[in-house]
């Protein structure tokens, strides 16, 4: 650790991590032995050695999620029991809300604030709000003659395997093992090898809220070792991916390579946030614009990184966003007024910055950031980046950056935004500007994205879908929409004598 002395600079000195996979309710090292260093973001330090899990591993997990699926220890309690274990996994998270945060921030390199405030709380209200719905959902009856009676329930898939990114890894690994539990699965969580730590503790405390053994098993390891012997195992049952379009692609073929099991995907996004020269208040749009594009280092699925402001009022949006840059500076991450922190590690520091050349090699103009920041500190940061007079077909308006890099463009009538803003292969979020309620209906409808904003665009709960159109991915995260992905309907026809 460096020598600054906040009080989450002490605590970090403190904290001591165990590394090893959580299998059949026992923490247990690799089969193989083998460990990889998890190093933190932050500066650099070395902060555990960590289970290399490999297909061994993952027979094994899958074995012991099987086992428990079985003899139904958990699928076959009733939902009111389930609900009292999963609303008391939600309260433990809270109660280790400290330790939580600061593994967070040392394992990927979000500020303490965020982790703190934002993560840990998103985390536990997923698990409690699955938990509390899960007495309340009803099965159907269908519309048959007199004769007979038809039966349409739900019941749990059986093994799920849940993948998850980096970026958020408490509140991506919540989004899957939430609703799984709650329909009676059981779950093999493989977290990314960027990022697994709390994923190990999330499982820990699952046992200690009363969740059987077995029930939640945590294998990190490499997505092309551990990852990849999950998505291809025969009798994982239905595999839950969070992650980058391309890995997403070799998840659908594992599934097909394997024994077709369910493959849900929340992929990457390029989204587009649109503001029209009639917005009702442009510093809330200029707020908004540059708030959600450097929140989390811009590593999130759904920053909206491609920006089309209308032509009239570009000058005075760019002045108005240039002056907010600063706020967004990169500083220590342990410090709570940090408002960005670190990228997740150096592979990422580097694609960012070779996106960042290939904005300028392309002949956009950079207005703010595009260099390397506290290099001193030993960890990887970035500056805000902005680029002006980007066109759709630029490497910066098409990729996923995965960075704070907003690319700006212009247009002078809103078809012509919408049709560049669908002009992607991406379709996870949008977001449209304006004070005419009639133009925000007429463009909400034609954005091909799975959520579309209207002046605004960090309104979002656990209550409404999260997913993406195109090769954002297919299936919903979030919402009782997203126990389909978990559980198989039954009809069960019975003849009426
Ligand atoms: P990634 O490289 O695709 O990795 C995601 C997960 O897949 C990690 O656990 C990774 O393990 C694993 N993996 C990698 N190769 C694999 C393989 N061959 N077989 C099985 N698993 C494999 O993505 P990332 O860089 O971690 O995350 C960033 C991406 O996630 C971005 O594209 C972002 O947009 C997307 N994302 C989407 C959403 C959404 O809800 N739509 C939310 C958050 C993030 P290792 O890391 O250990 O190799
Ligand atoms: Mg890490």
């Amino acid at each position: 650790m460096n020598d600054q002395t906040t009080p989450w600079h002490r605590k970090a000195a403190e904290l001591t991590f165990d590394g090893r996979a959580l299998i059949g309710g026992k923490r247990v090292d690799a089969i193989d032995g083998a460990t990889f260093a998890c190093i933190s973001p932050v500066d650099g330090r070395r902060l555990a050695d960590v289970a290399r899990g490999n297909d061994k591993d993952i027979v094994a997990a899958v074995a012991a999620a099987r086992a428990a699926f079985e003899d139904r220890r958990w699928a076959g309690m009733a939902p009111a029991r389930r609900k009292r274990v999963l609303i008391r996994f939600a309260e433990l998270l809270l109660e280790h809300r400290d330790e939580l945060a600061l593994t967070e921030t040392l394992d990927m390199g979000k500020p303490i604030a965020a982790s703190r405030a934002t993560d840990v709380n998103a985390a536990a209200n997923t698990l409690r709000w699955y938990g509390e719905a899960i007495d309340k959902v009803y099965d159907e009856i269908a519309p048959t003659a007199d004769t007979s009676l038809a039966l349409i329930t739900r019941e749990p898939v059986g093994v799920v395997g849940a993948i998850v990114p980096w970026n958020y890894p408490m509140l991506m690994a919540s989004w899957k093992i939430a609703p799984a539990l709650a329909t009676g699965n059981s779950v093999v969580l493989k977290p990314s090898e960027k990022s697994p730590l709390t994923a190990l503790r999330l499982g820990e405390l699952a046992l200690e809220a009363g969740l059987p053994e077995g029930v939640l098993n945590v294998v990190p390891g490499y997505g092309h070792e551990a990852g990849q012997a999950l998505a291809l195992h025969m009798d994982v049952d239905c595999i839950a991916f969070t992650g980058s379009t391309r890995v997403g692609k070799q998840i659908m073929q594992f599934a097909g390579q394997s024994n077709l099991k369910r493959a849900w995907t929340e992929l990457g996004g390029k989204s587009p946030l649109i503001v029209c020269a009639d917005v009702a208040n442009l510093d809330r749009a200029v707020d908004a614009a540059i708030g959600s594009i450097f929140y989390n280092q811009g590593e999130s699925c759904n920053a909206p990184s491609r920006l089309f402001v209308e032509s009239s009022i570009k000058n005075e949006f760019l002045k108005r966003a240039l002056a907010k840059v600063p706020e967004h500076a990169p500083g220590d991450p342990l410090d709570p007024q940090t408002a960005m922190g670190a990228l997740v590690d150096d592979t990422q520091l580097q694609t960012v910055l070779r996106y960042i050349d290939a904005g300028v090699s392309e002949g956009a103009k950079l207005l703010a950031g595009g260099e390397r920041a506290r290099v001193d500190s030993g960890g990887f940061y970035v500056l805000p980046t902005i680029f002006d007079n980007v066109r759709n077909d630029m490497t910066i308006a098409r990729e996923e950056i995965f960075g704070p890099v907003l690319s700006v463009l212009a247009f002078d009538d809103v078809a012509e935004a919408v049709r560049m803003a669908n002009a992607t292969s991406y379709g996870l979020q949008a977001s449209v500007w304006t004070r005419d309620i009639n133009k925000a209906h007429k463009v909400a409808r034609a954005l091909r994205a799975g959520t579309v904003h209207v002046n605004q665009y960090d309104e979002d709960d656990i209550t409404v879908p999260f997913g993406g159109y195109k090769q954002s991915g297919n299936g919903r995260d979030k919402s009782l929409h997203a126990l389909d992905k978990y559980t198989e309907l039954k009809t069960t026809w019975i003849r009426l004598e």
